[in-house]
């Protein structure tokens, strides 16, 4: 579907902070969403030989094939219906963890079970809640929902990273990003609404395996654009869609529409990882010549991306416990993508090969070249900003860490204490492996 030219204001942003990459620009294509029940009762009941089995692996991708497998096998999938079901002992609980969600300590992973696994959609609900969003734009509360259930239900859930509660997380990070002293004031309600929406949405419908593997075995995600941001786009394109299909803002002007279409699709595509330094040596040079004017709409913008990046790659910002589960999560689905490639006969793709790549190597690799250097940015932007020094801190810690469980011995805390390598053990990947793997001692 094409929605043709895009509004003034909407070219004046792309053209002023050069967010879109190749071959997006001009026009906006929203993917079509492969939403249960319309497309695969189509599928099932037509008798058109364009519908082959065939045919529906080849235009369904990833989530959108695995919901028409469930209804091939006459499994029903979950809705955000069966929320009602919740035990109202778990609801209070999970009520009690909202009024603390700006807290960096926040603890996702209960949070998940607390909502019997709708962390991203009631996370979502509360946000747009607490800053008036809802009212704002008069979002209708069943669109919502229905919006927020297909973000959600899009999401792959035996991916043990790249799932819902990784989307979750980044929401909650970038929460706390929007409640710096220096943004909190200056973002307007669309800012805060684009930068929870694209928080939400950044990963949908992520299969699990990266770009390179994308390419090497010839998915059609791969030459529809054109080798370029090729996962990014997809979950940019998915969510336009989705957008699209709940009807969630049809009721504002076509303009505006267009112009958050588009505002989203540049914060989703900040996220590839492989334009890092492209946005980083952009956020120095703001920085070195104090250049950054937050009444700007494009430098607000510029900021919405780097928090969005930030909030991404977090994880080794946060506390051990629960960092040191995100690292295992990410590493188990790097491996995973490593034996099918090993399955396959393919090159194994670099840090997915689990018996050369350990998970403490590819943290501290991780942290040095990627997190680090983001971080020492966003910590010069919102200074002061106690939540920048308790992340860079932890930070340091986790990295000590790591080089503690990858067999450097031990190190010290940044509070003095000492700690020293056990080889406890029990955890996913064998002797030396994590859990435990350092225990802190009193110096
Ligand atoms: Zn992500």
């Amino acid at each position: 579907m094409e929605l043709g030219v895009l509004c003034p204001r909407s070219q004046a942003l792309m053209q002023s902070d050069g967010i879109l990459a190749r071959g997006h620009a001009g026009v906006l294509l929203a993917e079509r969403r492969g939403s249960y029940p319309l497309i695969d009762l189509r599928i099932l009941n037509s008798k058109s030989p364009i519908y082959s089995l065939w045919s529906v692996k080849r235009q369904l991708s990833f989530q959108r094939y695995c919901h028409a497998s469930r209804l091939l096998r006459g499994q029903v999938p979950r809705g955000p219906g069966s929320l009602h079901l919740l035990d109202h002992h778990y609801l209070g609980q999970a009520t009690h963890m909202l009024s603390k969600v700006g807290t960096w300590n926040f603890d996702i992973f209960l949070f998940e079970r607390l909502t019997n696994g709708y962390s991203l959609v009631t996370l979502m609900c509360h946000l747009l809640n607490v800053y008036g969003l809802i009212q704002h734009f008069h979002l209708d509360m069943v669109k919502l929902l229905r919006f927020l259930g297909m973000v959600q239900d899009d999401y792959h859930s035996h991916n043990p990273y790249h799932n819902a509660l990784h989307a979750a997380d980044v929401t909650q990070a970038m929460y706390c990003y929007l409640k710096e002293s220096k943004l909190a004031e200056l973002l307007s309600p669309t800012d805060v609404f684009l930068g929870l929406l694209a928080a939400a949405a950044h990963d949908v419908d992520h299969p699990g395996v990266n770009q390179p593997f994308l390419i090497k075995t010839g998915h059609h995600l791969a030459s529809l654009y054109q080798n370029t941001s090729v996962l990014e786009s997809h979950h940019w394109r998915s969510t336009v869609g989705m957008l699209r299909e709940s009807g969630l803002l049809s009721h504002l002007p076509l303009c505006m529409r267009q112009d958050i279409e588009q505002q989203l699709g540049s914060l989703i595509l900040a996220t590839d990882i492989s334009r890092q330094n492209e946005f980083l040596s952009t956020f120095r040079e703001h920085l070195n010549h104090q250049s950054l004017d937050l009444h700007q709409a494009p430098h607000r913008h510029f900021i919405l991306q780097i928090a969005l990046k930030c909030a991404d790659v977090c994880n080794p910002c946060r506390e051990w416990n629960l960092s040191r589960q995100w690292s295992e999560r990410v590493c188990e689905e790097f491996y995973r993508q490593g034996d099918i490639e090993k399955k396959f006969a393919l090159e194994v793709s670099p840090l997915c090969n689990q018996q050369e790549d350990s998970v403490p190597s590819i943290q501290i690799g991780f942290i040095s070249h990627i997190v680090e250097p983001l971080f020492e940015e966003w910590c010069r932007f919102t200074e002061p900003s106690p939540l920048s020094h308790t992340m860079m801190d932890l930070l340091q810690q986790n990295k000590t860490c790591w080089m503690g469980a990858s067999g450097w011995g031990g190190g010290s805390w940044s509070d003095g204490s000492v700690f020293v390598q056990t080889n406890l053990c029990g955890c996913m990947h064998g002797p030396g492996g994590l859990c435990g793997a350092t225990r802190r001692v009193r110096g």
